[in-house]
């Protein structure tokens, strides 16, 4: 169907977090290699406290995104709790109040929330951050939303993996993995591992509702 409802979103927001644990060990991992080795746990530390805050489920989008952003914000100690954090809390605001939750809405709601991650953390394309993956995928959203939400997602979670890939041979510029300069590039960035995360189960969701 063409629209999003709050029980889909609250599912998508479930999914990240399953797949957070299940990839828990390979974020640590990545971490390890150009970090302090602790993105695994930080965001699983995070997600989980967010899922213990859907219960009662929340009325509507932008209270989902509300409660999703506050809590990274004060449950993850890292860099990427803020980040992620800024992202949720920069989309509900970008929702119109009681409106449809189309491809349209979603993609503006995710745009706002992605501008506030740049805005906060100064990150550029190529930097090897998070954004490497989420800007690709916006831009691959925006292509395919005329053909509805969960062909946009679908869009979107391939631009997001394939912009975590490139980012192997860049050189870190921002966070932690920027510390270690041109040693940094050989390795994926551990952020636009979760990101594609992201992406990935709210593709996984959406077709589910398809
Ligand atoms: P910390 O680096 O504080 O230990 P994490 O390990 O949880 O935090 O998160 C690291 C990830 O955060 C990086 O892989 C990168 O994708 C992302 N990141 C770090 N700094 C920035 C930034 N300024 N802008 C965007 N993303 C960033
Ligand atoms: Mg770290
Ligand atoms: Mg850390």
């Amino acid at each position: 169907s063409g629209s999003v409802s709050t029980a889909d979103l609250v599912a998508w927001i479930r999914a990240f977090r399953d797949a957070v644990q299940q990839h828990k060990d390979e974020l640590t991992r990545l971490d390890s290699e150009i970090g302090d080795a602790d993105h695994g746990s930080n965001m699983a530390r995070g997600l989980d406290a967010v899922v213990a805050k859907l219960e009662p489920v929340p009325d509507t989008p932008a209270d989902l995104f509300k409660t999703v952003g506050m809590t990274l914000v004060s449950s993850v100690g890292g860099a990427s709790g803020p980040l992620y954090g800024t992202l949720f809390l920069r989309m509900g605001p970008a929702l119109a109040a009681g409106g449809e939750v189309d491809a349209d809405a979603l993609g503006t709601a995710l745009r706002a929330g992605v501008d506030g991650v740049v805005a906060r953390g100064k990150a550029e394309l190529g930097d090897k951050t998070m954004i490497d993956a989420l800007s690709p995928a916006l831009d691959a959203w925006d292509t395919a939303a005329g053909d509805g939400p969960a062909a946009a997602a679908r869009a979107a979670a391939e631009a997001a993996a394939r912009g975590r890939d490139a980012t192997e041979p860049l050189v870190a510029r921002k966070g932690r993995a920027s510390y270690l300069g041109e040693r940094s590039a050989g390795h994926l960035d551990p952020g636009a591992s979760s990101a594609t995360l992201l992406l990935e189960a709210l593709r996984d969701t959406l077709a589910a509702d398809e």
